[in-house]
């Protein structure tokens, strides 16, 4: 089965660079019309330019695909949805939307200025809100949508000295689960991916050996299969030198106190039991978290 996506229109941010642009050109060349998004920041969001995007767009024209550039800042709301509003008017619709666009401000927590914590959470977090939200009402009324949103392992198992990237790169996992809730009457489904790639971002943290393995293009591909026809919804792929993997939330089955048992005394002397991770699973939606426990207590106490 080939994977294609003649006919789709792409918007993907941040793609002037390294991992976006890898992405971009990999829906290109399987047919996609794609608009690269990039600011041309430094790491750490300093400074503008249209260079990069613009040698993106030069290089899908010359393998025959169709691309135009917008220099959308993604944190702010008035550029992107003039971003928005440039690709309908260019291609008419927009099927996938790949939030890449990213910054670092690494510091421990106690030099870290809440500037620079907001500045991280307002590029990656509110950056990927804003490109989806000026996409969604399109994407309902055209029944079909594919969004993908940047995590980290940062987010998904920490780092030292990311508190700000680490949590908005966790927040992609709570967005995700909510929109792939919302979205699924309309067949727009919601995946996270976590990519582990050689890119400016990391360049100076590993040797050249371990840079070659970690190739941007080593990761594209479980992109496009999370935005294809069959792509799955509710996924986090994890990928880096081409190994892909998933990463889940899991709870376990935990344990029930009951009336005056209820300490934190019994908390404590039963923690290894509550960490049991035997029988865990994974919860389809918050509420199913609520009906597990009702159930439980009400089945102890003799109610059902
Ligand atoms: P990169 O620095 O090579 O590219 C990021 C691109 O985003 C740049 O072209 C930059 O100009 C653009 N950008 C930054 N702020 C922007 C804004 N406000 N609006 C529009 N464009 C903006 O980074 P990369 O390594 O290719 O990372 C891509 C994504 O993958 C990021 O979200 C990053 O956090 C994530 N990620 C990367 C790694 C890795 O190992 N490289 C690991 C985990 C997650």
């Amino acid at each position: 089965m080939d994977i294609r996506f003649d006919g789709r229109v792409a918007i993907v941010t941040g793609s002037g660079i390294g991992l976006g642009r890898s992405h971009a050109l990999g829906l290109a060349e399987r047919g996609a019309k794609v608009v690269i998004n990039d600011l041309g920041v430094s790491t750490d969001g300093q400074g503008a330019s249209s260079e990069a995007a613009e040698a993106v767009v030069a290089e899908i024209k010359a393998m025959g695909g169709e691309a135009i550039a917008h220099g959308a800042d993604v944190s702010n709301e008035e550029q992107v949805v003039d971003m928005v509003a440039k690709t309908m008017e260019a291609f008419g619709r927009i099927d996938i939307v790949v939030n890449n666009a990213g910054i670092l401000r690494d510091k421990t927590f106690s030099k870290m200025t809440m500037a620079d914590f907001r500045k991280v959470v307002d590029v990656h977090l509110i950056g990927s809100a804003n490109v989806t939200h000026a996409c969604w009402p399109i994407m309902r009324e055209q029944g079909y949508g594919r969004v993908v949103l940047t995590s980290s392992a940062s987010g998904l198992y920490g780092n030292f000295g990311q508190s700000n990237y680490g949590a908005a790169k966790a927040a992609m996992m709570g967005m995700m689960n909510v929109l792939h809730l919302e979205g699924a009457r309309d067949d727009i489904r919601v995946n996270c991916l976590a990519p582990t790639a050689a890119t400016r971002m990391t360049e100076s943290l590993m040797p050249p050996e371990a840079l070659e393995l970690l190739k941007p293009e080593t990761i594209t591909p479980g992109l496009l299969y999370l935005v294809s026809e069959d792509a799955p919804s509710r996924v986090i792929m994890s990928a880096g030198a081409g190994c892909f993997a998933q990463t889940r939330v899991y709870e376990t089955p935990g344990i029930l106190l009951e009336g005056e048992e209820i300490t934190p005394e019994n908390v404590a002397a039963q923690f290894d039991q509550l960490n049991d991770g035997e029988g865990q699973e994974e919860l389809t939606d918050a509420f199913a978290q609520t009906k597990k426990y009702a159930r439980k207590a009400a089945e102890a106490a003799g109610l059902t």
